[in-house]
């Protein structure tokens, strides 16, 4: 059975760009793959956080995973700061990275913008290679993703290619599974930027309170003029709600104009509510019924599981790079 490999960060609620980025497609992979999901909570850290929350974040998120039909008896969920094996092998990469090229991510360009004035952590420029360890550590065939993780993930494609090349070929180089170019949406209060937990404004959060949800559909910025078209040059508020009408709906965009033809934004923002809540409504009435206990004992097993391949492997790493 082929295997995949894919993370979240526990940096904030789930929203819909994490879902019909990746989630979703990973409901469907779970079926037919060996899955290995994991709540990134090193990378969380390369950002300032709070100790406190960062807890309480994971667990949170593990039960939303849940919630939206990751299946704990086929998919295994796990906490990567469980799996010392990721930093062993990110070591090794490092040293086979190269300062100029992850100079060149884009993540990083923008975090260090962000940063600027506090001063950009190490952390935001060597995680990339964090990010190919975790990937590589489980020898994965496939890593879904959303669109804003392909330049890191050619890295990591790219470090196995020279790994293998510079020690012994041991390493897949793995595919990186994108369902669909428009799998990037953008942030409810600035299209011009993806929808992310780091900027929560933005976040359209499938398990927030309803009333909070109706609020940032309503403020979600739209363009001038009053037409429901796709013109994400012209309009990109409107043809980004589009975007995730269309998800919500499974309609195509030609049929939503005709849907709205002659109708206003309001309207359109009205008619988003509805379809979101009942997309969601199965996962966030699932959500509730969730335990701590049961969270805790699916990433104690995920754990061990998670455990035992990535041993195994860096075991084999480290006779090959001449450790053992
Ligand atoms: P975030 O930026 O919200 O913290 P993560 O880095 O935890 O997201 O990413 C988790 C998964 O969700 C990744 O596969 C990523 O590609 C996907 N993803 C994140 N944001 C979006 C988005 N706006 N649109 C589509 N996919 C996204």
């Amino acid at each position: 059975m082929k295997r995949i490999l894919t993370g979240i960060k526990p940096t904030g609620e789930i929203h819909i760009g994490n879902y019909f980025g990746m989630i979703k497609e990973v409901v469907e992979l779970q079926k037919n793959y060996q899955v290995f999901l994991m709540i990134a909570d090193l990378h969380a850290q390369t950002v300032p956080y709070k100790p406190q929350e960062l807890k309480f974040l994971t667990y949170e998120l593990a039960s939303s995973l849940l919630a939206l039909g990751i299946d704990p008896k086929k998919t295994v969920l796990f906490r990567q700061s469980d799996i010392p094996a990721h930093l062993y092998l990110y070591w090794i990469l490092s040293c086979l990275s190269y300062f100029g090229e992850l100079q060149l991510m884009h993540e990083f360009k923008e975090q260090a913008e962000r940063y600027k004035k506090q001063g950009v952590g190490v952390g935001i420029f060597m995680y990339p290679v964090l990010q190919a360890a975790d990937v590589l550590i489980y020898n994965a065939d496939l890593v879904p993703v959303g669109q804003d993780q392909v330049q890191h993930l050619e890295l990591t494609r790219e470090l196995a290619r020279r790994f293998n090349k510079r020690f012994k070929k041991f390493f897949k180089v793995p595919e990186i599974y994108i369902h669909e170019e428009t799998a990037k949406i953008m942030s409810l209060d600035d299209p011009s930027k993806k929808m992310s937990k780091s900027l929560p404004e933005g976040c359209l959060e499938i398990f927030a309170p309803e009333n909070a949800i109706k609020e940032k559909i309503k403020k979600a910025v739209t363009d001038s003029g009053q037409e429901i078209k796709y013109d994400p040059q012209k309009k990109p508020g409107i043809s980004n709600l589009m975007i995730i009408y269309k998800y919500l709906t499974n309609k195509t965009l030609a049929e939503i104009e005709e849907e709205f033809s002659g109708l206003g934004y309001n309207d359109f923002k009205g008619k988003i509510i509805e379809a979101f809540f009942d997309y969601f409504k199965v996962a966030r009435v699932a959500k509730r019924k969730i335990k701590k206990e049961e969270v805790e004992k699916i990433l104690r097993i995920g754990a061990q599981k998670a455990n035992q391949v990535a041993k195994e492997n860096l075991i084999k790493i480290l006779k090959i790079v001449g450790l053992k």
